[in-house]
């Protein structure tokens, strides 16, 4: 793989305090010194002070599972900015989950908006985009992912995936068990790289792109072999220390 790994675990809304600190003490123990890919963990908002603290020292990398949109600070209940991600310690910020996108209904506009606020506030994005299964069966995978990666690159320019990392994460894979096949994600991931190629060739060699979606130690190995698979961005599996980890050294 030429592009360093990066495997980052989304804990989503899970956990506890404690548990998010045991958590994070077998995987600083199991890691070591790291070997060459990058670790990531996504912990919910409220954790984010306590597991900086955890990882301290460490080569683990801190992320946000969202970011505002615009605004830097004011008279907007529940939001956190990009500064004060960046201000505890995140270096990333997941933007355009299928969740976010899904139950939340944010849009593509919201999503290219939330890109750019999270660069602004020097975060690294990234920007998930995957098809549903209706539109697998329907033959328009490309069609969607392609509206969800142009409408960023319109916002924020081809320059900007200098300082961001793509995850495709079908949505249909996500939290079913079912993952996609190393062919048909590599297909997906092939198809982006073009996209990002036709407007900069060397940003989009340069670009990672994850893979996300029942990603598991067991078939980690065979997803991460692809061409243009360089990391995952992990759910469940990510909440279990020996099984994230498995995957971490799977990418490295
Ligand atoms: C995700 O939430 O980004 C994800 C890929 O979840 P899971 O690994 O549980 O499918």
């Amino acid at each position: 793989m030429a592009r360093k790994a990066l495997i980052a675990g989304n804990w989503k809304m899970n956990g506890s305090l404690a548990e998010s600190r045991k958590l994070v003490s077998a995987l600083r123990a199991g890691l070591g010194e790291g070997q060459g890919g990058e670790m990531l963990l996504a912990p919910p908002y409220v954790y984010l002070a306590g597991v900086r603290e955890w990882i301290a020292g460490s080569p683990i990398l801190l992320g946000a599972q969202d970011v505002a949109d615009r605004h830097g600070a004011g008279a907007f209940t529940g939001e956190v900015s990009g500064a004060m991600l960046t201000d505890v310690g995140c270096t990333h910020a997941i933007v355009g989950h299928s969740e976010r996108r899904t139950l939340y209904g944010e849009t593509d506009e919201i999503v290219a908006a939330k890109f750019k606020a999270a660069q602004a506030a020097k975060l690294v994005p990234i920007l998930c985009v995957g098809e549903t299964l209706a539109e697998r069966d329907a033959g328009t995978t490309e069609r969607t992912v392609s509206r969800q990666l142009e409408a960023v690159l319109d916002t924020a320019g081809v320059a900007a995936f200098s300082r961001a990392v793509l995850a495709y994460e079908p949505v249909w894979a996500i939290g079913t068990g079912r993952t996609a096949t190393p062919e048909q994600a590599q297909e997906v991931h092939a198809f982006l790289r073009a996209l990002v190629a036709a407007r900069d060739a060397t940003i989009s060699a340069d670009l990672r792109i994850l893979y996300g979606g029942s990603v598991k130690g067991a078939n980690a190995r065979a997803l991460f072999d692809m061409d243009d698979i360089d990391g995952g961005l992990v759910g469940g599996a990510s909440l279990v220390a020996a099984e994230f980890l498995e995957i971490y050294r799977a990418a490295t």
